[in-house]
């Protein structure tokens, strides 16, 4: 099912309408369409854009430093002459 969403605010490229544009999702073609319905202007944006690659490299950044945390906390356990 295609639920077309009208976006708020939205300005269309073609006419300069406000409010006139709604967008929707092709899951089968993995892309957000957008239409004017003051002209018919459509645009066609791809959803796996290259920006979200640089997020998930980001978020792999922090990982070392959670690594270190666990470290520490073996060592502690190692040590213990009480420990199972
Ligand atoms: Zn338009």
């Amino acid at each position: 099912m295609v639920i077309k969403r009208f976006i708020a605010g939205a300005v269309c490229q073609h006419c300069g309408g406000h409010d006139k544009t709604r967008a929707w999702e092709d899951d089968s073609e993995k892309l957000m369409r957008r239409e004017c319905i003051a002209c018919g202007y459509q645009e066609v944006i791809a959803l796996e854009a290259p920006e979200t690659s640089e997020l998930v490299t980001r978020v792999n950044y922090a990982d070392p430093v959670f690594d270190e945390d666990v470290r520490s906390v073996r060592i502690l356990d190692d040590s213990d002459p009480n420990g199972p």
